[in-house]
């Protein structure tokens, strides 16, 4: 927590240390190991593994960052939070909902929204008050070169909640907080590269054993997270890591 690693070095092929950054303090230091379980996306450990003097012209997995760079574009996430009054929520309103309006559009870019709605008593919102946050898809380039990031985060937020009003009861007088998250945020506080999410995506070509291993190419480097078999989700993410931990073990 409050630390970044900045760099993986490797020495003649094997991986044996990680720079740390106290991201208060600015102090950085090297710290050594036998392993390095890496819980990053692959793009972003292509990053942390290059030549910090060449990183143009030479790389220590060459093979390996051509297939990351040829990966399909991972998607970002829009996510609107809501604190609202409990009478915005219908009666028998299920904890999960999945909206999808126009079915020639895309799926995301809120025109499918992932809708999570707390309960009474479930210790997410005090009584009287409830929860509702949805999120989409959406393309993270859109927001990387876009000319005025708060009126695009404000016309999205105003399109989802104008959205999410036509099941929920959603007016001045019943929404007490609201907030965004777009792939910025999420470069801001996870520090996922351009704010990805959801792994390298489930395809044929990705899938399984055509998946990234939690074994990279470099020795006692492993990958864990998204980006791996089994991918997104916080059961899949720990299986990957369950995954590593027993292939260390077998190794000793
Ligand atoms: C909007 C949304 C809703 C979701 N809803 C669900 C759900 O309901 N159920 C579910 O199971 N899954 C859900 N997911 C998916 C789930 O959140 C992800 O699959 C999971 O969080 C991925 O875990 P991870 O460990 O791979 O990556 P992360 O969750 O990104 O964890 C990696 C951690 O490493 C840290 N880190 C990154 N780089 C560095 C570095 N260089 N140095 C130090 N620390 C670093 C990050 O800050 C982060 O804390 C959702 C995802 C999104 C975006």
């Amino acid at each position: 927590m409050g630390h970044t690693v900045e760099h993986i070095y490797t020495d003649n092929g094997k991986a044996n240390a990680v720079r740390i950054k106290n991201q208060k303090t600015g102090e950085t230091w090297v710290e050594t190991a036998d392993h390095v379980v890496a819980n990053v996306t692959v793009q972003n450990l292509v990053k942390l593994v290059a030549d910090e003097n060449q990183p143009q012209t030479s790389h220590p997995i060459p093979g390996y960052k051509r297939r990351v760079d040829k990966l399909p574009s991972p998607w970002g996430a829009f996510v609107v939070y809501l604190g609202v009054d409990a009478s915005a929520i219908p009666t028998n309103c299920p904890p999960h909902l999945q909206f999808f309006y126009n079915y020639d559009g895309p799926i995301g870019e809120n025109n499918s929204l992932f809708v999570s709605v707390s309960h009474p008593g479930d210790g997410r919102a005090p009584t009287g008050k409830a929860t509702i946050t949805a999120s989409s898809f959406t393309d993270t380039q859109i927001w990387r070169h876009c000319q005025d990031y708060q009126e695009l985060k404000q016309k999205y937020m105003e399109e989802a909640i104008a959205r999410l009003s036509e099941y929920f009861y959603l007016k001045p007088e019943t929404i007490v907080h609201q907030e965004a998250a777009t792939p910025r945020t999420f470069v801001k506080f996870t520090a996922r590269d351009e704010g990805i999410v959801g792994g390298v995506g489930q395809r044929l070509t990705t899938f399984g054993p055509f998946g990234i291993a939690n074994r990279s190419p470099i020795q006692d480097l492993w990958l864990v997270g998204d980006s791996t078999h089994p991918g997104e989700g916080t059961a899949g993410v720990s299986y990957s890591a369950l995954t590593v931990v027993r292939q260390i073990e077998a190794e000793e």
